[in-house]
């Protein structure tokens, strides 16, 4: 394992610890060190069971679903709100928790879905006929009611938020982890068993030198917006504009895309003589890196709905690139529904290590229907149970016995598959 280095000089930091100057324990057990901005301490040192990396669509769920399992956790999340993509990208339709006419996904995502329609008096589809297309049991939901609620959610399962902060050095150490955390006037050193890695990218995989999977090609994003017509949340669809080669490996290509996105939005404005109504802040990407997991997800795998032996989520969605050309959904055959099994949320040799989300080891096309809201959601639920009992238990999640992590999932009222 490549342990990358942290850029603070560690003595220096030591030696500003013990000698406490200005220090004070909070009531939430936080060392606060005096704000200094030559210094080299960090501001805030703590202790964590399980820090997710990434608040987005799979982290909100792991971190609720560690905290309410009583894990003390983290969310890390370099934005200015949870959601990711569902509600910072403006995609605010998750599917599919539903296949051939049953619910096949519910849990914590499920229920912050339901709460945000019921609180918003939106509308739910009916699991029970099947749809003449996919995208009919979308459901629509208004992404600030669910921005907001799971918040507070995360609040009421004890789990602790830091925006605008991201990882910048991660390290093993004899407890565990540690990992030095920046945001602006902010430097969080945090030390913990378990990392869940929903940044959608795999980025603290990538930082730890694990290997992940990306072609060439990845498929566009898209910017939401509306034009000519004012958008109501929850209710109506959302124009779409795709960004060619649009990256988030990075700041610097993220802003390509913004800047891309954003600066075609506007010819939009100037051909059509409309006025923009909406605009989310920032590019929603479809396509990044994703793991080399103990188990990659083959496209087989996915349309055939092969039942693996650690499933622990089902999947629903049709294969669904996006390239130039826009999008032919390959809609699954009657009756089959994936599994996601445990192993390709872990990356391959690691150890107190999984991830959530689009970036689960998976090929490229299978990838392209495992990547939906409800899917993650899903994975990230998992994720949680197996995080929170790893580090209860002074264990890998690998070593934790699978039924234990279904029998916790269905406690937490998640669907489990089942064997046919
Ligand atoms: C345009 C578009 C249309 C889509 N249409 C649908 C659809 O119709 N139905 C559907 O269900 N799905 C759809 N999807 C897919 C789905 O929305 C995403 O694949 C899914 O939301 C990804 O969830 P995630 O948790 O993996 O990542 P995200 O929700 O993107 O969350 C990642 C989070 O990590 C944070 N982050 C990233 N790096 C760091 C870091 N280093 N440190 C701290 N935080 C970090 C980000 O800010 C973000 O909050 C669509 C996606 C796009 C882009």
């Amino acid at each position: 394992m490549n342990s990358q280095k942290t850029s603070w000089n560690r003595r220096h930091f030591l030696q500003g610890s013990l000698l406490g100057a200005g220090a004070a324990i909070s009531s939430t057990g936080e060392t606060a060190v005096a704000a200094d901005p030559g210094a080299k301490e960090p501001e805030v040192v703590q202790s964590f069971d399980v820090l997710v990396v990434g608040g987005g669509t799979a982290g909100t769920v792991a971190a609720i679903q560690a905290g309410r399992l009583g894990a003390k956790t983290l969310i890390v999340e370099r934005g200015s709100q949870l959601g990711g993509t569902m509600t910072t990208g403006g995609v605010a339709f998750p599917g599919l928790f539903d296949a051939w006419g049953k619910q096949v996904i519910a849990g914590i995502g499920w229920e912050l879905v339901k709460e945000s329609v019921e609180m918003d008096e939106g509308e739910f589809p009916n699991f029970a006929k099947v749809p003449q297309r996919h995208w009919h049991n979308q459901i629509y939901t208004n992404q600030f009611l669910y921005a907001i609620l799971a918040e507070e959610k995360c609040a009421a399962a004890g789990v602790e938020i830091a925006y605008y902060e991201f990882p910048q050095a991660v390290e093993r150490t004899e407890q565990g982890w540690q990992i030095d955390c920046v945001g602006f006037g902010t430097r969080r050193r945090v030390t913990c068993r378990q990392i869940i890695d929903c940044t959608g990218g795999a980025e603290v995989v990538g930082m730890l030198g694990f290997p992940r999977l990306r072609e060439a090609e990845r498929q566009p994003g898209s910017f939401l917006y509306m034009l000519g017509e004012s958008h109501e949340p929850g209710r109506n669809q959302i124009h779409r504009l795709y960004v060619h080669g649009a990256d988030s490996t990075n700041s610097r290509t993220a802003t390509q895309a913004n800047l891309a996105g954003r600066k075609s939005i506007l010819e939009q404005v100037r051909q059509k003589k409309q006025r923009l109504m909406h605009l989310q802040p920032e590019t929603g990407f479809r396509e990044s890196y994703r793991i080399e997991g103990e188990t990659v997800v083959t496209v087989e795998d996915y349309v055939s709905g092969r039942f693996f032996d650690d499933a622990i989520s089902y999947a629903f969605y049709p294969v669904d690139l996006h390239t130039r050309d826009g999008v032919k959904p390959e809609p699954l055959k009657p009756g089959v529904v994936p599994t996601i099994p445990l192993r390709a949320l872990i990356p391959k040799g690691s150890r107190d290590l999984m991830v959530a989300g689009r970036c689960l080891g998976s090929d490229r096309l299978a990838n392209s229907g495992l990547r939906v809201q409800a899917a993650c959601m899903g994975m990230g639920q998992a994720a949680g149970v197996a995080a929170a009992l790893a580090a209860k238990q002074g264990k890998t999640p690998l070593e934790i016995p699978l039924a234990d992590i279904r029998d916790l999932l269905r406690e937490h009222g998640q669907i489990v598959p089942e064997r046919a």
